[in-house]
């Protein structure tokens, strides 16, 4: 079965979010206060999480990526990722972690079926680090990475959001650990997803990182995997790693969207950047799967054919990337 939305794209990929919790504070992504506790309740419970990746699966997703919030601070985290894994017709489980607890648990994840890491870094000054993240901690996640290989992992893919003026001195020192250490990166643009004020003066795009690596790299494009998504992808000659651009917000990336989202309160959403979300709860409490089969059809054909965020005038509700998931 395949899903396909009304612009012709087809739809393999949803992206999971298990929590909106976190033990780090990106500044870009959370407040520094935190989240407002959710009541009991609202978080939806590993089983409702598992119906809809079940349900999902049934229509044509073939991918699932767990995100958050941070999914390696939610308890039980381990035994959802082994039922998930064996979700009939799921081809590829993959999550996504800032790496804080990737030491102590990345054996456990790969034992439950884990096939893919992603790990966000966004520095490898341990101060700049600190100051992205409200705190973090950089030698942990550099620990978790080795430990993500010894447990049998590939090298975890790294993303990086690069922002002006605070960690863009280190795009050359990124791209050099696709060689040395055989880690693909992924650059990121910065996305207003809270709106602050002058957001631009962070805003590189996607065409000016790749100009600044080519300065010095020569690069071989290279064809992407099936649920590549959005990503440009590149290589320097006879490195492991490969090196990819995603420009969320300058452009060239809506038509290639595979993507659906669900929050970890139950709202499906099928574009990062449109307010437009469906509320999942009515047919997950009681579980309606016909219904629910039916509403997760009806988002992947309404998605939205672009969103418009690089133009002038645009407006959307602010929201934290940690509610939603990235
Ligand atoms: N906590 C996990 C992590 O950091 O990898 C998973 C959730 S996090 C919300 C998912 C991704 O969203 C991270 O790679 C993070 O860098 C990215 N992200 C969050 N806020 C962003 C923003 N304003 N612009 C671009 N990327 C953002
Ligand atoms: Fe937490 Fe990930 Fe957001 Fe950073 S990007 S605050 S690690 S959810």
């Amino acid at each position: 079965m395949q899903l396909t939305d009304s612009h012709g794209r087809t739809i393999n990929y949803l992206r999971l979010s298990v929590t909106d919790r976190c033990n780090m504070r990106c500044f870009y992504c959370m407040p520094k206060e935190g989240i407002v506790n959710k009541g009991h309740g609202a978080v939806l419970r590993y089983e409702e999480l598992l119906l809809i990746a079940e349900t999902a699966v049934g229509l044509g997703i073939e991918k699932i990526r767990i995100t958050g919030g941070e999914p390696l601070v939610r308890s039980g985290i381990i035994g959802f990722l082994e039922k998930l894994a064996l979700i009939p017709g799921l081809r590829h489980l993959a999550l996504t972690t800032n790496g804080l607890l990737l030491e102590k648990l990345a054996t456990d994840l790969h034992t439950a079926g884990v096939q893919r890491l992603n790990v966000s870094l966004d520095s490898l000054q341990p101060q700049i680090f600190s100051s992205i993240t409200r705190g973090g901690d950089l030698q942990r996640v550099l620990a978790g990475l080795d430990a993500a290989e010894q447990a049998g992992f590939p090298p975890p893919k790294l993303n990086c959001v690069i922002m002006r003026g605070i960690n863009d001195g280190e795009i050359l020192d990124f791209v050099e650990m696709t060689r040395t250490r055989g880690n693909s990166i992924r650059f990121i643009e910065y996305m207003p997803a809270m709106k602050e004020a002058d957001w631009q003066r962070y805003s590189i795009p996607g065409e000016e990182i790749l100009q600044r690596i080519a300065a010095h790299h020569t690069l071989e494009t290279i064809d992407k995997g099936p649920y590549a998504g959005p990503s440009r992808d590149f290589r320097i000659p006879g490195a492991q790693g490969s090196i990819g651009i995603i420009t969320a917000v300058s452009g060239h990336f809506c038509s290639e969207c595979n993507r659906i989202r669900v929050t970890s309160t139950g709202q499906a959403k099928g574009c990062l950047f449109s307010d437009e979300r469906t509320d999942l709860m009515p047919w997950l409490r009681p579980p309606d799967r016909v219904g629910l089969a039916e509403v997760l059809k009806g988002i992947v054909s309404s998605k939205p054919e672009r969103h418009d965020i690089s133009q002038a005038g645009y407006t959307h509700k602010n929201f934290t990337m940690s509610q939603v998931g990235g």
